[in-house]
């Protein structure tokens, strides 16, 4: 039954449904429309929540990913050379679609304190050069002739030159905005409850009514788990609550994402001026909701860390917190059509997923459309939770 507080849905039937306007779906929507489909995207709150991320364009390998899920750091191989072409797409989407995202390349420094966290950069510089990555290493003097905003600890870093940063609030304005322009009938306030196969297409029921669809495309970042179990399939996709901090804004002083080799952190300043701050400390869910809050305790370390690390940063005034809900699946995308669900695409995009975004996005798109995505596909396909989700079957 509807909420009759509540809007209605434009229509009860469109050709593709898109669930989730993050970044992933507001591009996925446009690049559908933009091939003559018509597309209707659904989210269950007001704005993309991947307006809550850091905006930082990631291409080595984080040393916090490897640090916490060691298991998963092959997965995460798998798909390491798309990220430097992601940051390539970014700037051709951002020319494509005439908007102006901030986006700055100029290169990303993962610091070393000890020698043993050196070693670890050199260790993982050489495997990142045997995955097609160009890295370089940085000893204390060359490090401070780049960075001389680094405080006196740093004792060298592992520079990454395709790294940068972007300002996710404008981003998703104006890709919102040029979706629209495309056609996409984007419906806020939406939530869809449930997802099953219906005749040659699906069934959705949302809050604001039932929608059929002849292709649905779920890129509901941590709510896809939900909607995939509805659909009687498996997609293993967790929540992670984080936490980011922003600077008032100062003079310019930091020119490169800023990383640890060992804790968790990543710094950079916006072109306005601001200094964010986050890289993966931990934010917590709201007491019997599915939302996340911010835990005092991540304010403190998060910027103690930066202060540390940027000295000059203890002047500045932080201005706000928030916190935001990531999606971890197993260390690499989720990309394709559900096994035995025709018609039904996950697109899911990993780890760093603000900048796989635009990229993952349009591979989805070139599946669903039937074109050559020009990248291998296989290592993202949903296949590989078969086995797992027999096991779970088999388990019950
Ligand atoms: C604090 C923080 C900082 C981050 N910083 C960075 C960074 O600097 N660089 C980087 O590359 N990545 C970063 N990330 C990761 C990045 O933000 C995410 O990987 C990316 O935003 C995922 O985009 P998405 O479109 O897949 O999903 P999301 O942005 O999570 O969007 C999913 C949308 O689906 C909607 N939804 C879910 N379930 C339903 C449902 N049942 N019905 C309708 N709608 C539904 C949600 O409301 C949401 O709007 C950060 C993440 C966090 C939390």
């Amino acid at each position: 039954m509807n909420d009759p507080t509540m809007g209605a849905l434009p229509r009860r039937q469109t050709d593709v449904a898109v669930i989730g306007v993050g970044i992933v779906g507001l591009c996925l929507a446009g690049f559908l429309a933009q091939r003559g489909r018509d597309v209707m995207l659904l989210d269950a709150g007001g704005s993309a929540a991947s307006t809550a991320n850091a905006g930082s364009l990631h291409v080595q390998m984080q040393s916090r990913f490897m640090r916490l899920f060691p298991e998963r750091v092959a997965s995460f191989e798998q798909q390491l050379p798309l990220y430097p072409k992601a940051v390539e797409y970014w700037r051709e989407f951002e020319r494509a679609i005439n908007a102006d995202f901030e986006m700055k390349v100029s290169g990303g420094l993962m610091v070393a304190e000890t020698p043993e966290q050196f070693d670890f950069l050199v260790a993982k510089s050489r495997r990142e050069r045997e995955l097609g990555l160009e890295v370089e290493l940085l000893e204390r003097a060359d490090l401070q002739r780049i960075a001389p905003y680094l405080g006196p600890a740093a004792f060298g870093a592992e520079l990454c030159a395709n790294e940068g940063k972007l300002n996710p609030l404008k981003c998703n304005t104006q890709i919102r905005a040029w979706a629209s322009r495309m056609g996409v009938t984007i419906v806020d306030q939406c939530k869809v409850n449930q997802l099953r196969p219906a005749g040659s297409g699906f069934a959705l029921t949302t809050s604001l009514g039932a929608l059929d669809a002849r292709q649905v495309a779920v890129a509901a970042g941590p709510g896809a788990r939900a909607l995939m179990d509805s659909a009687g399939t498996f997609l293993p996709v967790d929540p992670e609550p984080l936490h980011m901090n922003i600077t008032e804004a100062a003079p310019p002083l930091i020119l490169h994402l800023v990383q640890h080799a060992e804790r968790s952190i990543t710094l950079k300043q916006l072109s306005t001026g601001q200094v964010v701050i986050g890289g993966g400390w931990p934010a917590k869910l709201a007491a019997g909701a599915d939302y996340p809050v911010v835990d005092p305790a991540s304010v403190i370390g998060n910027v103690s860390l930066a202060q540390f690390m940027v000295p000059a940063l203890g002047s500045l005034q932080i201005i706000r917190t928030w916190a935001g809900m990531n999606s971890k699946v197993d260390g690499r995308g989720v990309l394709g059509e559900m096994p035995g669900l025709p018609g039904l695409h996950a697109a899911i995009p990993g780890d760093a997923g603000y900048t796989l975004g635009p990229l993952t996005a349009r591979l989805v798109a070139d599946l669903m459309t039937g074109r050559d995505p020009g990248v291998d596909m296989r290592p993202y396909s949903p296949m590989r939770f078969q086995a797992e989700e027999l096991r779970l079957l088999t388990a019950q």
